[in-house]
């Protein structure tokens, strides 16, 4: 039998907060993470037939992600992210509408480019810009219990305008349809990722692997005397211990307040959970019932590589297409990473059509791409890639804290954010503060600040 401080269980970015947050603190953690690598599902893999290291699937971060920021400043990695204030919208034929800040303060920063935009009639932008001024004084949680499609209705949005504006905003940023999606949940991106400031709506592109952005976590828990086991699937998590095959039983001591006596922090998927927990915990803990009824969202994340350049731009939405973003991954434009959310449609088809359906989109897009040639192509399906933000689903995600003394972290906990980095993130910084005995937002970071005229329009 051995002992640690602090046993997180799963080495996601979830744990990997959490981990960083507690060791900072002197705290010694043991991590255990089944795969042989940290990042869950923000990782990356070695890909046998073009050679590279691919991301399972791009992922960005926005300015508003102030807690994933602050978590890649403490891995030393903050400047690993290439920033564009800029998002280039494309229409089929090529043509390309960019939106950008210009010189009106938020949330009117986008005023002049968006009049601009060439993919949008100018009763479509009056109607957009109608809505948004009724989001910017809504209260969202008035909303969880209906869909953005309701939102949408009831302020006379066309289906063309949904289809070429709203919808893959929101697609891409909740991972689900806006008639499923609950009204709470996308409002929160028009709140806080593009109205709430000048700079909340960047995109922020990972330069390097994501794997790579994970490689101080070591370092950082080793120095507090703490530990990282790699491939170490665990079975069994109760509220003093867990179990598993490579180190046996590892002990926690009951956690008390200002004596680093131990605590345990579930920090795997929602799907997982109620596989893991003792039935002792099961028993004691209404969270883990509810967490049952959460649904899974997916997505689907396609590589191609061309055998000429095909794509100027770092990044793109496809207008009114299956694909909602391109990304190009390269400095010479040939590899073209294309992401499709909300994916259940594509889950069961084959490799060539999902190839064939999306080269469709992307060269009705980029023509001059029409006779260039793909050289390979990989495609990563993600069923179960985020928990699905459905109307009423805030009430099944649990708190850090519950009567089975177990601490969960992880996107799906209940965080105010959707399944993001960000989300993941909060959630290891709630954990941290839990085990800590802390208040549960008291290691978040600085709250981004809403700009005065937002403030003046009820954000
Ligand atoms: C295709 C795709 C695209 C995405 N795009 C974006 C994006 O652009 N921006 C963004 O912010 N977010 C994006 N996300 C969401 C983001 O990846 C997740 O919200 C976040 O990574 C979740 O982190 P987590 O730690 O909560 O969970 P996970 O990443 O799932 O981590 C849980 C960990 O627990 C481990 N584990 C499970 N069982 C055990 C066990 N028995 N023993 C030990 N370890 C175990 C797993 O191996 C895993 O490493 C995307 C997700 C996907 C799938």
């Amino acid at each position: 039998m051995k002992r640690a401080d602090v046993i997180i269980v799963g080495g996601g970015v979830a744990g990997i907060a959490t981990a960083v947050r507690l060791a900072e603190r002197g705290v010694r953690v043991q991590l255990m993470e089944s795969r042989k690598k940290l990042g869950g599902r923000a990782t990356s893999f070695a890909d046998a037939r073009s050679g590279l290291r691919l991301d399972n699937c791009q992922h960005v971060a926005l300015g508003c992600c102030a807690n994933y920021l602050d978590l890649c400043d403490r891995l030393g990695v903050g400047d690993s992210f290439a920033w564009y204030d800029e998002q280039h919208w494309i229409e089929e034929g090529g043509r390309v509408s960019t939106l950008r800040p210009g010189v009106l303060p938020a949330p009117g920063h986008f005023t002049g480019s968006f009049l601009a935009a060439s993919f949008l009639t100018m009763k479509q932008k009056v109607q957009i810009a109608r809505a948004s001024l009724a989001m910017m004084g809504e209260d969202r949680e008035a909303w969880a219990e209906r869909t953005f499609g309701e939102f949408l209705e009831q302020q006379g949005q066309d289906e063309q305008t949904i289809g070429r504006y709203w919808s893959p905003v929101v697609v891409s940023a909740c991972n689900l349809d806006v008639n499923q999606v609950s009204a709470s949940a996308a409002m929160q991106v028009f709140q806080e990722g593009f109205f709430a400031n000048r700079g909340a709506a960047r995109i922020g592109v990972p330069r390097v692997p994501l794997v790579e952005l994970y490689e101080g976590v070591a370092g950082l828990v080793e120095k507090a005397g703490g530990v990282v086991l790699l491939g170490e699937s665990v079975q069994e998590v109760g509220r003093d211990f867990v179990k598993s095959i490579g180190a046996g039983r590892v002990e926690a001591e009951d956690y008390e307040v200002g004596d680093k006596g131990g605590a345990v922090v579930l920090a795997v998927p929602f799907e997982r959970v109620s596989g893991l927990i003792s039935e002792e915990a099961r028993a004691s803990d209404g969270r883990f019932e509810a967490i049952g009824r959460l649904e899974h969202s997916s997505i689907l994340g396609v590589h191609l590589i061309f055998d000429e350049p095909v794509m100027e731009l770092p990044h793109a939405v496809l207008v009114e297409r299956g694909v909602q973003w391109v990304f190009c991954k390269d400095e010479g434009g040939r590899h073209v990473h294309a992401v499709i959310s909300a994916a259940d449609a594509w889950m069961g088809l084959g490799e060539g059509e999902i190839v064939k359906r999306v080269l469709g989109d992307f060269i009705a897009c980029f023509p001059a791409a029409r006779d260039a040639g793909v050289l390979q192509c990989r495609v990563v399906k993600e069923r179960r890639a985020t928990f699905a933000p459905t109307p009423g689903h805030e009430r099944f995600r649990p708190e850090a804290r519950g009567t089975s003394g177990i601490v969960l972290a992880g996107d799906y906990t209940r965080t105010g954010w959707p399944a993001t980095m960000e989300g993941a993130v909060r959630s290891g910084y709630k954990a941290a503060a839990a085990v800590l005995g802390e208040a549960d937002e008291s290691l978040y970071a600085e709250p981004v600040k809403v700009g005065v005229v937002a403030q003046m329009l009820g954000l």
